[in-house]
């Protein structure tokens, strides 16, 4: 199998965290730059900019983008234009409709785009949809709350327009939610606080439904300190589902049924190197348009100032 070159551009938390090791880890595909105008990794050809990369780097097949959402559509936009296979970090961009030019020049150029929610590729998603299936779901509940500055100690882009506040890891949350749901949802109420200095939410409640009336509620904070809680609770006819950890555990009435550690970017990176075989497309703006109805609907409180 040929290889699939990838340059990681914006090399911060995530890059770090998880690109570097999830890439290693695939087979098919290879790590060949960084494009990052302050960050760099020993042994790895460096540019500072996409630009600068796609005029003077080495080959390569494609980009996976872990700047921050507001500076991502142009450079995804270059990347195709330049002929290379991209993929986003979540969330796929700072509004819905740009997405659209995007994949227009995707389909085009007959290049992946891949708008990655890894929270889906946690180990309990698949068997938490598969079971929900079987049952007659009478609520929801996401309980996602967590302390901004243990998580995101210095990134001021969160709190920018477009950086989304606490729905930067809220939509997580709803793009697990649009998994396992039998049916779409969409948003009917939000209430948004908003710190006095910032242009983007540090908490925020929405209730949402499905055509059949389904009552789902979420409860999204940034101000979380001692327990964090990324969790779902889905009320069935036959019991209460309960999905922690971020996706990585399923229990019914508190027993677990699916636990398993966490493989969401070698699962990601695998789903890369597959689509890209074809030059497939994978988007699915079902989580950015939730959050883009919570801004629309959602009545704004001002609360105290933020300082990181
Ligand atoms: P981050 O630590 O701030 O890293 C982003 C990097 O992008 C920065 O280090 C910076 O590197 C570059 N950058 C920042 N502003 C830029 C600009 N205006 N123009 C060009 N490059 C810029 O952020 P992150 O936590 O890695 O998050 C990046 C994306 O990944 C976000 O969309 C986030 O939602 C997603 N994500 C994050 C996590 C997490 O746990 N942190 C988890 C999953 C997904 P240089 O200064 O070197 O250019």
């Amino acid at each position: 199998m040929t290889e699939l070159r990838i340059a990681i551009v914006g090399f911060g938390k995530i890059a770090r965290d998880q690109h570097v090791g999830a890439i290693a880890a695939t087979a098919g595909a290879t790590l060949a730059a960084v494009a990052s105008r302050n960050a760099s990794l020993p042994g790895v050809p460096h540019f500072a900019t996409i630009e600068e990369l796609l005029e003077k780097g080495p080959p390569i097949d494609a980009v996976s983008l872990c700047t921050p959402p507001q500076v991502r559509r142009a450079q995804a936009a270059a990347a195709l234009a330049a002929g290379k296979h991209v993929m986003l970090e979540k969330p796929p961009g700072t509004g819905v409709a740009e997405l659209d030019p995007l994949i227009a020049m995707a389909e085009e150029a007959k290049r992946t785009l891949f708008a990655t929610w890894h929270s889906r590729y946690a180990p309990a998603v698949e068997p938490a949809r598969a079971w929900l299936l079987t049952q007659r779901i009478k609520s929801v509940h996401i309980n996602w709350k967590e302390d901004v500055r243990v998580w995101h100690p210095g990134q001021g882009w969160i709190w920018e327009p477009g950086g989304l506040g606490v729905f930067d890891p809220g939509i997580n949350a709803l793009s697990i939610l649009t998994r396992i749901l039998p049916r779409p949802v969409f948003v009917t109420a939000a209430e948004l606080a908003f710190p006095a200095n910032c242009q983007a939410p540090i908490a925020a409640n929405l209730t949402l439904s499905d055509i059949g009336g389904l009552p789902v509620t979420a409860e999204f904070d940034f101000r979380q300190t001692g327990p964090q809680s990324w969790d779902i609770l889905v009320e069935t006819d036959q019991g209460r589902m309960t999905l922690s950890g971020g996706g990585r555990r399923m229990a019914i009435d508190g027993e677990t049924v699916a636990e398993a550690p966490d493989q969401e970017y070698r699962e990601l990176y695998g789903r890369f190197v597959k689509l890209t075989a074809t030059g497939a497309r994978d988007v699915d703006l079902a989580p950015l348009r939730l959050v883009a109805d919570a801004f629309l609907l959602g009545r704004r409180n001002i609360v105290e100032p933020f300082v990181d």
